[in-house]
């Protein structure tokens, strides 16, 4: 199963990288510009990236610079916080993670092909591996539901099982989880709250 997993990684990684080829950035400056796209208002600038991609703020820095010199990234002061400086895509960012996503894209494309039952059942067994993993003190740097204090088992109980985010009021299936959240922190203890 783990290599299952590792190998399905490593495919992963190769799309990345022959996307990257293609457009002359580094896998890494690739990342950095989905996350940037996703994620518009995402305090924190530099630090929030080397947290969430696991890296030091030094390489992080290097690549965010690279890609302002590319011109496909700006600094621009936060719409409520003037003094607050967040990362935005230029126009020609804009057009260069179009491309960039290309290799996820494909990667969904393949997906298609399985039904809507699968894919839930799947995602659901991966968000409660992540919650395994933060409880086992690996570094997944995803800040996603499962891994949340956040986060609780709600009323319904079964195939359709709701849970509720504390801060947001909201109750959702474990299939809606939000993946990079800004209000993410950190769980700790045992998994009972994912058990059904
Ligand atoms: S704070 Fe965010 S990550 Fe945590 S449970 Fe709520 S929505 Fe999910």
């Amino acid at each position: 199963m783990a290599e299952t997993l590792e190998r399905i990684s490593r495919v992963f990684h190769v799309l990345l990288w022959d996307t990257a080829k293609q457009i002359a950035l580094s896998p890494l400056q690739i990342q950095i510009l989905l996350y940037v796209r996703d994620n518009p208002e995402s305090k924190g600038g530099v630090g929030r990236l080397a947290a969430e991609f696991g890296l030091t703020q030094a390489t992080i820095s290097d690549a965010v610079n690279t890609l302002i010199a590319k011109g496909v990234l700006e600094r621009r002061a936060g719409a409520e916080d003037r003094r607050l400086k967040l990362l935005k895509l230029t126009a020609r960012g804009r057009r260069k993670t179009e491309r960039a996503a290309e290799w996820m894209e494909r990667a969904v494309r393949l997906l298609r092909v399985f039904s809507e039952g699968e894919k839930e059942e799947t995602l659901a067994f991966m968000l409660r591996l992540v919650r395994r993993f933060h409880e086992d003190g690996l570094p997944t740097k995803m800040h996603v539901c499962p891994g949340c204090a956040n986060f609780h088992l709600g009323e319904n109980r079964g195939r359709d099982t709701q849970y509720t985010c504390d801060h947001s009021r909201k109750t959702f299936r474990l299939t809606q989880a939000k993946f990079n959240c800004p209000t993410w922190r950190p769980h700790t203890g045992h998994a009972r709250d994912l058990d059904n």
